[in-house]
């Protein structure tokens, strides 16, 4: 499917719930966050129809995230549901990796080995300020098990000035070793409420921050629907990329549409939910009906994330948590 400004939309990122065991303090407030109840977010049924139904419109990629995917019981049953669908050959999740090793074997199986893991920071102090909880040696586990498993990872790191910027060049070496891709994320306002001001430590500082170190790094010609740019050193195992999430420099090339937990339609990020499927689904519709209105909101895709943000009528993006949008 094609949107208004002819960009091929053919990715869904659905956040299967809006619990979490940390508290990164740039996604949740540390305490106060007012969960959904269960009978409010999508159960697995519904969001394994409303797949077949995006499969038929061309959808071809789908990223489950949260919230913490694997903090849902039966995240399994849903990923199960989902490689059973021919249309989805690319299953990805993003986690904390605090829960996901005892499902290792069974992802395999699955053939889902496409995890973009969350670590901030590789020094356990810095981690557990950044978390507000113990959980540095888990994780760090939880990676070399994905990698000794030949899993494709993805290492999601989110930049803040004061915070973590030491943290770019030792995260970025991980890629020397290991064939992990690791990616440098501007921090969003959607944290709960914590700040609505934020001191940008922008793509472009860590941009510089990389080349004054890896002085010897090109630029990677990106694919469909990228949003990091991506630098590759030579003689490393994985690529390192870098995406401007709060300067938004990428929407000229979206693909890409959002889920909340509680079926919330988002077309962009910054936009705050167009409509309800849930609701709708829940009305009685027919696969048709639902297929028609996806048709129609994505039609409805902003050009950019400024447009998006300019059109918001509910409160101001700081007061969102990223654990009901997914990232
Ligand atoms: N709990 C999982 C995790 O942390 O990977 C999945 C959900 S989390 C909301 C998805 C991604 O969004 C993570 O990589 C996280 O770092 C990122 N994220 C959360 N809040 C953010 C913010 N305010 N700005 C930029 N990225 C953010
Ligand atoms: Fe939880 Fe992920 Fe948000 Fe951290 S970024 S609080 S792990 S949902």
């Amino acid at each position: 499917m094609t949107d208004s400004f002819d960009r091929t939309i053919d990715y869904v990122r659905i956040a299967v719930t809006d619990r979490c065991n940390l508290r990164c303090f740039y996604c949740m407030p540390a305490e106060g966050i007012p969960y959904e109840p269960k009978a409010h977010l999508l159960s697995y049924e519904e969001i394994t129809r409303l797949l077949q139904v995006l499969g038929t419109l061309g959808f071809r990629k789908v990223r489950f995230t949260g919230g913490e995917p694997f903090l849902r019981k039966d995240f399994m049953q849903l990923l199960e549901n989902t490689a059973g669908i021919d249309d989805f050959k690319s299953i990805h999740i993003t986690s904390n990796g605090t829960l996901l090793q005892r499902h290792i074997p069974r992802l395999k199986e699955l053939g889902i080995t496409k995890i973009n893991l969350s670590i901030d920071s590789l020094d356990k102090a810095r981690f557990q300020k950044i978390t507000r909880r113990d959980d540095f040696e888990k994780v760090m586990q939880t990676f070399h098990m994905l990698v000794d498993n030949g899993f494709k990872i993805k290492l999601n790191a989110v930049i803040m000035k004061g915070i973590n910027t030491q943290d770019i060049i030792p995260l970025a070496e991980l890629a020397k070793d290991y064939p992990v891709d690791v990616r440098f994320i501007e921090e969003m306002p959607f944290n709960g409420g914590y700040k609505e001001n934020l001191e940008m430590y922008s793509a472009r500082d860590i941009y510089a921050d990389l080349k004054a170190h890896f002085s010897d790094m090109e630029k990677l010609p990106g694919k469909h629907g990228d949003t990091a740019s991506l630098l590759s050193v030579p003689g490393y195992k994985g690529n390192i990329g870098v995406i401007a999430a709060f300067s938004r420099t990428f929407c000229n090339t979206c693909n890409r549409l959002r889920i909340s937990s509680k079926g919330e339609i988002k077309s962009c990020l910054y936009d705050d939910g167009v409509f309800n499927i849930r609701d709708f689904m829940r009305s009685g519709v027919t696969d048709l009906e639902l297929a028609d209105k996806f048709r129609e909101l994505i039609q409805l895709k902003p050009k950019d994330g400024f447009e998006a943000e300019k059109l918001r009528k509910a409160p101001k993006a700081a007061m969102q948590s990223m654990s009901s949008i997914g990232g």
